[in-house]
């Protein structure tokens, strides 16, 4: 039977999307207790300050978000992994066929960004209450059964969704977060957050990328170049010249209306 803590922590984990600050609105709301919020950032270069988010969100989340559940009250705590998207495309791989290549592009399915830039800095940053103990409040909304049902307590941490304990679907967190002022920019082009050069992100999401930032579009370009890539495959597969001629197409298509 897993182990009761006498006096947890209350932490909501963040990404500034819907779901999660409906979750912190909740939780104000309702009187949960809530100690704080994470948000791990990705970040694309370290030296440059540049941020593997997407623009138009992080800007918001800085300037609008956090300053805002500041005056609700709410303490935000920000981590990053020391590592970032250049390092880890320029790591060479150690062993087994790619061997002396460098890992090149994420792989759509099994991101490494995933595991060593955003969830490192949050099991870091968790592991500070071991003894505690965590409840981790996640934005699930009680209309994503399978996510649900997928959730699980994790040693110390025990897993709470306020969203299913309210009964929210993602459409009342999205009005939820229009009644505080706190709906991400991010929702006017893609209708989920993350890194902007997500293996997973949608064409229409990649032109909008590349016409609003084409100093990012560009990063991508340069990378696209280096020589001794484990795969050429930039999303799923596909190169990224194949990505940029199905970007043309869609831009040349979205000119005739
Ligand atoms: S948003 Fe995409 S690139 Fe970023 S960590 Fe998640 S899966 Fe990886």
């Amino acid at each position: 039977m897993a182990k009761v803590y006498d006096d947890p922590v209350y932490i909501a984990s963040c990404s500034f999307g819907k779901d999660s600050i409906a979750t912190i609105l909740l939780a104000l709301e309702h009187g949960e207790p809530l100690d704080a919020a994470v948000f791990s950032e990705v970040m694309f270069d370290h030296s440059r300050n540049i941020s593997g988010e997407i623009p138009e969100h992080i800007e918001w989340v800085y300037s609008v978000a956090i300053p805002r559940l500041a005056e609700l009250g709410v303490k935000v705590d920000v981590v990053r992994s020391e590592k970032d998207y250049v390092t880890l495309f320029h790591t060479i791989i150690q062993s087994g066929t790619h061997k002396g290549m460098k890992r090149g592009w994420l792989m759509g399915g099994k991101c490494n960004a995933n595991r060593d830039l955003k969830l490192q800095p949050i099991h870091r940053y968790y592991k500070q209450y071991r003894d505690r103990g965590v409840v981790q409040y996640v934005g699930i909304a009680v209309d994503e059964p399978r996510r649900l049902a997928r959730m699980k307590d994790k040693g110390y941490i025990r897993k709470v969704s306020l969203l299913e304990k309210y009964g929210y679907t993602e459409a009342d967190a999205w009005r939820k977060c229009e009644e505080y002022g706190l709906l991400s920019p991010l929702y006017q082009t893609a209708h989920r957050g993350g890194c902007w050069f997500c293996p997973n992100c949608r064409i229409p999401v990649f032109c909008d990328l590349r016409k609003k930032h084409p100093h990012l579009w560009h990063e991508l370009q340069i990378l696209s170049k280096v020589e001794n890539k484990s795969s050429e495959g930039f999303v799923y597969g596909r190169t990224f010249p194949q990505i940029e001629q199905k970007m043309d197409d869609y831009d040349n298509t979205q000119q005739l209306f």
